[in-house]
């Protein structure tokens, strides 16, 4: 991967938007249990972070994913989890299908404030009873008059208590399950949207989640992205972005909390010298930042191939898996050398620990990942839905 000055402008500004507006308010983020998305989207949004590979027509620059990668991979240096996944559900989770498949009125009203930063967005797939099974989602949306009428509910939103709009993947008809959904931009404003609940999670504080009902919620049939009936395979194809995201924005925060161990093993002596001068110490973090480096070199082959044009389901879903097993990996080892410092909640570390749980169950579980992969080697069966 051949990065040019350019990316290394992106890179350099948003090291120092994170170091001037993000890193120093992480803390009290964490505390309140929620950032103020439209405040710091909205000087995202000016500085031009929130459209770099988005079409220029809607207000983004019209780069390649190159420097989304790049803008993605920096994001690795805000100081938790929660604020750089809410910042990937609005640039790399909730608008690529819309920014893709959507008809430029829908563009115009949805994609465009959210480039700008004046739309906070959020992404509805997940739902009480359908997480890893997104084809066996149950909220649907019947044709009236010119609206779609919506009934059902959302489960695990990100940033789905503060945001303008959701991406809600619904079905649309009846019939096989592949095929009768769509996805459709829904303001959440909304007569009929009720946030039920603002949720407790074990890691990812500064980030909000919410369940979302949806009771006769009415909106246009415009909001409708793209084909009808096309909703899973967009979610899909969205969910290629989402994972790569996933995996590329982990990369800078493995290493901070490898360089952050590195530091405290040094000073911390026991048996008459440094943590860090037992071989097992420095072998392992050796080890594991050798690791890091690989996953760096898959997410940079899956983002050349897909400049190629190519389908990067494989790569992406192997840099998901990786990512999400090499987080619990880094942290935990970490974590350990810490020794009783690493439990306590006031170190970098163990809010690392914390947050990066969910890297294996978000977006895809491992499992998930694991049967795209064994799918494509040919040696898992088909879901025998699909024969529908
Ligand atoms: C903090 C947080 C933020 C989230 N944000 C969003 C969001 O913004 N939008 C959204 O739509 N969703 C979101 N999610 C939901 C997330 O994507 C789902 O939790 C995830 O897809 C797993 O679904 P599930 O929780 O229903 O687990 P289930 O589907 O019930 O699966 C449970 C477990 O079963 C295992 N499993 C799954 N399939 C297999 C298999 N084939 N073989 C063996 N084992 C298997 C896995 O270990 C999995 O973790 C979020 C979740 C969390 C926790």
């Amino acid at each position: 991967m051949k990065f040019t000055p350019e990316h290394d402008e992106i890179r350099r500004s948003i090291s120092k938007f994170i170091a001037s507006d993000i890193n120093p308010h992480v803390d009290e983020w964490e505390k309140a249990g929620i950032f103020p998305a439209h405040e710091l989207f909205g000087k995202m949004g000016k500085l031009g972070f929130l459209g770099l590979n988005k079409p220029v027509e809607f207000g983004g620059a019209g780069l390649d994913y190159s420097y989304a990668m790049a803008f993605a991979e920096e994001l690795g240096q805000i100081t938790c989890g929660g604020v750089p996944m809410a910042i990937g559900v609005q640039t790399d989770m909730a608008t690529p299908a819309l920014a893709r498949f959507g008809s430029d009125e829908v563009r115009a009203e949805f994609l465009a404030p959210s480039i700008s930063g004046e739309y906070v967005a959020c992404l509805g797939v997940s739902e009480v009873g359908a997480g890893s099974d997104v084809a066996s989602v149950k909220t649907t949306a019947r044709k009236d008059g010119g609206d779609y009428v919506i009934n059902g509910g959302k489960m695990w939103t990100t940033n789905g208590t503060q945001a303008d709009w959701i991406c809600l993947l619904a079905n649309t008809s009846e019939g096989p399950v592949h095929r009768n959904k769509s996805l459709i931009c829904v303001p959440m404003k909304t007569k009929g949207v009720e946030i039920a609940r603002k949720l407790d999670k074990m890691g990812m504080h500064s980030s909000d989640t919410a369940q979302i009902y949806f009771d006769n919620v009415r909106v246009p049939q415009r909001n409708l992205i793209g084909e009808e009936g096309k909703g899973f395979t967009y979610q899909m194809v969205q969910f290629q972005e989402e994972r790569l995201w996933g995996a590329v924005s982990s990369l800078k925060g493995k290493e901070r909390i490898i360089n952050a161990t590195i530091d405290y093993a040094r000073q911390r002596q026991i048996f008459g010298k440094p943590v860090l001068h037992n071989q097992v110490v420095h072998f392992r973090l050796a080890e594991l930042q050798t690791e890091i480096e690989a996953l760096r070199a898959l997410c940079y082959q899956a983002c050349e191939l897909m400049l190629e044009g190519q389908d990067v389901t494989k790569l992406a879903s192997m840099a998901k898996l990786k990512a999400g097993r090499l987080g619990r990996e880094v942290t935990d080892s970490c974590l350990q050398y810490w020794g009783g410092m690493g439990f306590m909640n006031e170190t970098p570390v163990s809010r690392a620990y914390r947050d990066s749980r969910l890297a294996s169950i978000g977006g895809g579980a491992d499992e998930v990942m694991l049967m795209i992969l064994s799918k494509m080697m040919g040696i898992a069966p088909e879901d025998p839905r699909k024969k529908n």
